[in-house]
């Protein structure tokens, strides 16, 4: 039988990417599957500082040429989304969205992780107007206004601090009084004169005049106590979950939904990978993201050349 592909990548973020780098220079022929923007979540990010031997660089300056870097050891991109892996012997058939069908002898997995929604009355609505998950792609719309952002991990302080450089004001509304975020991030967050904490608290209800989002109502945790806080925008940033909806039926998620991989990357379903934020993990980093992603490469190698 002609199997297409010796690798197919779904995911076109930074561990997505670094596998078809490395896919490609072990001549594997290698496509990516990317049914949204290229890049994955990088896009969404202002500002990497941790990514060695790069002191400081925009998320979509990365994106794009670890992009370009990929392209130009000759992996395929194609725009369309991955509906279902399912294994033969010997090899894989990926369908995707479009209704076609890829066979392949290897997938990787790079899917990364879908960030959680607001769960208040009309959030749905009025996302995109009010609402967004994606300050880089939207802060422009809320210059000089005042804005909430909820949340108290990595996304969330380090995308208030780039809003900070357009809005007026951040209001960050965290539900316990610690952060998940690093450290350094949190003095920075502190000592910025734009930025409000609010501790101990969790959004209750959006306010909506004139059909605009004029302000998000919380709740103290220990008192009950309502606070209107008057905004234009807020930002949820309340973490995620892993896109593996096509992975269901597999046996290779634990009980989050994250892929489980041993230490080549392999799930246990031979041929199978998982790389990046998708897997179970410790760390969810760009640097973090590109191990992974050369490490299963590696492995769809080994299996394939010998
Ligand atoms: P996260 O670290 O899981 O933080 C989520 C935040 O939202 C926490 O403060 C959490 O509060 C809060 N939260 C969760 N559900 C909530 C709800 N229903 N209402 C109100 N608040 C809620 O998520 P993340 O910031 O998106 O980061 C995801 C992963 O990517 C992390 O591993 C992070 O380190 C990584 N990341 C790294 C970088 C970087 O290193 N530059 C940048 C971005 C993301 P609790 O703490 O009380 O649960």
């Amino acid at each position: 039988m002609d199997i297409q592909y010796d690798v197919v990548i779904v995911g076109s973020g930074p561990a997505g990417l670094t596998a078809a780098i490395y896919a490609s220079r072990a001549n594997l022929k290698t496509v990516i599957l990317e049914a949204d923007t290229p890049g994955g979540k990088l896009t969404k990010t202002y500002e990497i500082e941790n990514y060695p031997g790069i002191a400081k660089i925009s998320g979509v300056d990365l994106a794009m040429q670890m992009m370009e870097h990929s392209g130009n050891w000759g992996a395929e991109i194609e725009y369309d989304g991955c509906e279902k892996v399912i294994p033969h012997e010997g090899y894989f058939e990926v369908v995707l969205t479009s209704g076609n069908v890829m066979t392949t002898k290897t997938v990787i997995v790079a899917s990364g992780t879908r960030e959680r929604l607001l769960d208040l009355p009309h959030a749905t609505e009025f996302t995109g107007r009010g609402i967004s998950y994606c300050a880089v792609c939207d802060g422009a719309f809320y210059k000089n206004k005042d804005v909430v952002v909820i949340g108290g991990g990595n996304s969330a302080l380090e995308e208030s601090l780039y809003l900070t450089q357009l809005v007026n004001r951040v209001y960050i509304v965290i539900r316990r009084d610690v952060f998940r975020a690093e450290p350094k991030v949190v003095e920075k967050v502190r000592s910025n004169p734009k930025i409000t904490l609010i501790t101990k608290s969790l959004p209750d209800a959006l306010v909506i005049e004139d059909n605009k989002v004029t302000g998000l109502v919380i709740k103290n945790v220990d008192s009950g106590e309502l606070t209107t806080l008057d905004c234009a925008g807020i930002f949820p940033y309340i973490g995620a979950d892993p896109a593996t909806g096509f992975l269901q039926d597999l046996g290779v998620l634990n009980k989050n939904g994250y892929m489980e991989v041993d230490r080549n990357m392999e799930t246990a379903i031979k041929g199978l990978y998982g790389a990046g934020d998708v897997v179970v993990k410790d760390l969810r980093q760009v640097v973090t993201a590109t191990n992974d992603g050369a490490i299963a490469a590696n492995s769809a190698a080994r299996k394939i050349n010998g």
